[in-house]
């Protein structure tokens, strides 16, 4: 199984249009020798928990220093390339969870999620982050009669638990669901608070305010490999080599999501590489049709689903395309390549608004731009958080499983208070079955290809 290592010339993505300043910045000319603590990735885990390493030193001690290692430009990996969608689960995979490992961890996953939402509109309100961050309602369209029911029934089983995080969650009968969600052939939806957000604008600001405070952000420098420090005496026990040079650090931070298993072998076939497609549709000025201001998910099983997100500008962003590709599985699962659009991928995206929205047929929308990225999917669908098993220093934040917008943030946080004060992971308030452990690095279960007739049960979860 090649490594898989972030390619050199991704597809550029709507949100990658307008770069930053920092988008290719370096701190100083030749990578530092050595470093109190090493992130490698600057995407939105690596940003984020350093902006929480930062805030946590208190003001009277000095703070460490921090290196952030990034193979290609700032924030090119899946979090500049995502749907910009910060949707909770709060009924769909909790209600599997609830089942496999009870109502209680469900609950936590549940509130963790929901927590995001307004946690980031308070967060980019005080930091004035202009990252056109959105809260608005979710409206999770089910298509198939069947499905929809199985969901209901989740729905309710949780409701009737007592989770109060479904609880939020209103669903609007098969009788006026088309009529509520504006989707033709509606049979029933769920609506539920949900944010958006420019990831790349969001993730910039974090590492901009990151080196305001001594932080070095070295673009442009792929890890090779991460090793044991050959130095006895030195407390700096880690060693990182990069394209420029090696540093040796007291801590490691992979926040590598998808790519991971190329600098920890352990997480090979445990954080899967996986290629998802996003567009952007355009809408022309002309004939009036139904506004929409919330954000959409059209399903129609576990795998067959698409996410919508309306723009302020008029623009919407739609992401999924699964249908046409699912079957050749070499050309999305295990695959680390963000430099190919599939053709019959793209495709789909071609009157989309028409095909789906009451009042759209005229409405000459037409895609303007398509582009993949990888995710990284979990075997057990749990992100990996903590302490590397086995590598006392190591820390991992990653294996999001295409659905990180409302988990990373506020994850980061926690992990952040592991690194700094030395917190056990149970103490950190994040959900027990986020914490990376060597039972799950053993387990031989791939979820992820778990139930899929046709192989297709991966997706974005947005
Ligand atoms: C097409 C698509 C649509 C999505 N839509 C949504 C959505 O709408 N909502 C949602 O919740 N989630 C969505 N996701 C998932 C979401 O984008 C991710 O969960 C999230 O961005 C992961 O952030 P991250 O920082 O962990 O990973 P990344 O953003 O991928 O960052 C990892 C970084 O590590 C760097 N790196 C890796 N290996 C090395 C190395 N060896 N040396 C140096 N640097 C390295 C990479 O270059 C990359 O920049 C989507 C993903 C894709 C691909």
């Amino acid at each position: 199984m090649p490594k898989p290592f972030p390619v050199r010339n991704g597809v550029t993505s709507f949100w990658r249009t307008e770069p930053h300043s920092l988008d290719s910045h370096r701190s100083s000319e030749s990578i530092p020798e050595q470093s109190d603590i090493v992130v490698i990735g600057a995407g939105y885990a690596g940003a984020s928990v350093v902006h929480h390493i930062l805030e946590q030193i208190p003001f009277t001690s000095q703070p460490p220093s921090i290196v952030i290692l990034e193979a290609r430009q700032a924030c090119s990996g899946a979090t500049g390339r995502n749907g910009g969608h910060m949707k909770p689960d709060l009924y769909n995979g909790i209600s599997g969870i609830a089942a496999e490992h009870g109502v209680e961890a469900a609950a936590e996953v549940a509130a963790f999620e929901a927590r995001h939402v307004h946690s980031i509109k308070d967060f980019v309100e005080k930091e004035k982050i202009a990252c056109d961050y959105t809260v608005t309602k979710a409206v999770d369209v089910q298509l198939d009669q069947g499905y929809s029911d199985k969901l209901k029934d989740g729905y309710d089983r949780l409701v009737a638990s007592g989770l109060e995080p479904t609880k939020q969650a209103q669903y609007i009968d098969g009788g006026n669901a088309q009529k509520f969600s504006g989707v033709k052939g509606a049979v029933g939806c769920f609506t539920y608070d949900a944010g958006h957000v420019w990831p790349y604008k969001f993730v910039l600001h974090l590492l901009e305010k990151a080196i305001s405070r001594g932080v070095n952000l070295q673009t442009h420098t792929a890890v090779s490999g991460v090793s044991r420090s050959t130095s006895s005496t030195s407390s700096h026990h880690w060693q990182v080599n990069t394209s420029r040079g090696a540093i040796v650090a007291k801590v490691v931070v992979l926040a590598t999501n998808a790519y991971t298993s190329a600098l920890a072998p352990q997480y090979q076939e445990k954080i899967i590489p996986v290629r998802g497609t996003c567009s952007r549709i355009i809408v022309p000025p002309g004939p009036m049709r139904p506004r929409l201001e919330k954000t959409y998910t059209l399903r129609r099983n576990g795998w067959d689903y698409d996410y919508l997100i309306p723009r302020a500008d008029g623009s919407i962003i739609v992401g999924g395309a699964r249908p046409p590709i699912i079957n050749q599985l070499e050309s999305w699962y295990n695959v680390s390549d963000d430099s190919v659009v599939l053709q019959r991928a793209a495709q789909y995206f071609d009157g989309y608004m028409q095909r789906n929205f009451v009042g759209w047929e005229d409405s000459h929308a037409y895609t303007d731009r398509v582009w993949t990225g990888i995710m990284g999917y979990s075997s057990d669908g749990f992100p990996h958080i903590g302490r590397v098993p086995g590598h006392d220093g190591q820390f991992i934040l990653a294996g999001f499983t295409g659905h990180g917008m409302p988990q990373i943030f506020l994850a980061a946080e926690g992990l952040a208070k592991m690194i700094v004060a030395g917190t056990e992971f149970m103490d950190t308030g994040l959900p027990r079955l986020f914490q990376t452990t060597q039972a799950r690095l053993d387990s031989s279960r791939n979820q992820a290809l778990e139930n899929v007739p046709t192989l297709g049960s991966l997706q974005a979860r947005p």
